[in-house]
């Protein structure tokens, strides 16, 4: 049992099991050590300059970044696994901080499914985006607490997980899913779509307060509330404002007493606004913001993540979706000019075809970033967005999104320079020739 990267709290583990963790710690087999050598890297925030450097991984974290010629030689009697990268960039693993496994059907489809069975199809789409070289994600609404243990666990192969639980949503908002005569009155049996966890509804402070706490019981590190009209929901308008600020500020309160934060969905000024003055700090799509809005939203430190490829054109964008995609231009060029922090997200859920879409938002947003910027925010940035979870981190113990001593080994091996050229990331299968998560090879094509 690997109790550096379960589900267990780090405080209680070593509290209560030191020992236990010791003793894991050095059993041989623990962790496999590996050495990368010969490597150009990308830290997650810069190229290194030096040519060919030497990464020493044990116990699922880098312990030496060192130039070739100085780093530790390996030793005779060492059981280590050695990659020539051969000059390849190796680069931090992505993050994905906008994406649902958990909602691997339409809702519709969903809602009539055996719960098993899309547990399955979670399954098998959490492996496909980690051989995509996302090792990590942010959950932005869906149950996936079982997932992520099934793979913290080492059962089946996935990305990390930091679960938001179920999208708190007020009645008619983004997250109600249910069926249109159902009601939320107090005694009533709640809906299939809020007892399997993809949505809460709640209305009124106490169920809000009532809504977080439940999701954080859960084991959520962040908290997802709808704030205004969605594009996928049934009942309400794109300009729709939801949740009044004493409802947000409610949501906040019990995420922050937990350690944490909220993120909401929000598209128009006027709900974006409103969360970001109850404390809301990650504001999700934003697609018709407003020059004032982002000035705000840059004063505050707020995380803008929209998304380029699902909301620009993957889709015909009529009915709800029309302004929505002409909104996407405008927001990317006001991101840019007030110098926002810009989170890196896909949105993808619902179909196979659509989860694949999920490397295409790396070319899709060169219409306004710099491939080095892109690779920021998929990496460094999302990973100071996941740091906002704070206590409720999962993966605490040590740094995501960047390749450097005492982080999580958490690294990818690309064939050709996508710093030159970014679009070789949107066929991983071809170009991610190495993907490494928590020290242990996912997948090797390296001759
Ligand atoms: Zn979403």
């Amino acid at each position: 049992m690997k109790y550096s990267s379960c589900v267990l709290g780090t405080l209680t583990a070593s509290l209560l099991l030191g020992a236990a963790v010791l003793a894991a710690a050095a059993e041989p087999n623990a962790a496999p050590r590996l050495v990368i050598k010969n490597a150009r890297i990308f830290d997650g925030r810069n190229l290194r300059p030096e040519r060919r450097l030497t990464l020493r991984i044990t116990d699922g974290k880098i312990v030496e970044v060192q130039a070739d010629e100085s780093a530790t030689s390996v030793g005779e009697t060492e059981s280590v696994t050695v990659i020539d990268a051969g000059g390849r960039l190796v680069l931090p693993g992505f993050i994905d901080a906008h994406v649902h496994p958990s909602i691997p059907l339409g809702f519709t489809a969903l809602r009539e499914a055996d719960p098993n069975y899309a547990a399955n199809r979670a399954a098998v789409e959490a492996r496909a985006m980690l051989q995509r070289g996302f090792t990590t994600i942010r959950d932005m609404g869906g149950p996936s607490f079982g997932l992520k243990q099934a793979i913290d666990e080492g059962l089946i192969e996935g990305p990390r997980i930091f679960p938001s639980g179920a999208m708190i949503s007020q009645t008619s908002g983004h997250g109600d899913f249910r069926s249109r005569d159902a009601a939320a009155r107090a005694g009533d049996v709640p809906d299939v779509m809020e007892n399997r966890g993809y949505g809460a509804i709640a209305d009124g402070e106490a169920a809000v307060l009532t809504a977080v706490r439940e999701q954080l019981r859960s084991g959520a590190s962040q908290i997802k509330v709808a704030a205004g009209g969605g594009l996928s929901s049934m009942y309400d308008p794109i300009d729709s404002v939801q949740y009044l600020e004493s409802e947000l500020k409610a949501a906040v309160r019990a995420a922050a007493d937990w350690g944490t934060y909220v993120a909401v969905h929000a598209y128009t000024p006027t709900a974006i606004r409103r969360s970001v003055e109850a404390g809301v700090k990650s504001i999700e799509h934003a697609h018709l913001i407003d020059d004032g809005t982002m000035k705000l939203i840059a004063e505050r430190g707020v995380f803008l993540s929209p998304q380029a490829y699902v909301f620009g054109g993957a889709f015909p964008m009529t009915g709800k979706g029309a302004a929505i995609a002409i909104g996407l231009d405008r927001m990317m060029k006001l991101a840019k000019q007030y110098n926002v922090r810009v989170a890196f997200g896909t949105d993808v859920f619902g179909a196979p075809r659509v989860y694949g879409w999920q490397s295409k938002e790396f070319g899709a947003r060169l219409q306004w970033f710099t491939p080095l910027e892109i690779l920021r925010q998929a990496t460094s940035i999302n990973a100071e967005l996941l740091a906002l979870s704070g206590p409720r981190n999962p993966y605490g113990g040590a740094a995501l999104g960047v390749l450097e001593t005492g982080a999580w080994a958490d690294l990818l091996i690309v064939d050709g320079d996508p710093l030159e050229n970014l679009r070789l990331l949107e066929d991983p299968e071809r170009n991610l020739r190495v993907i490494v998560k928590n020290g242990k090879i996912v997948k090797n094509t390296l001759p």
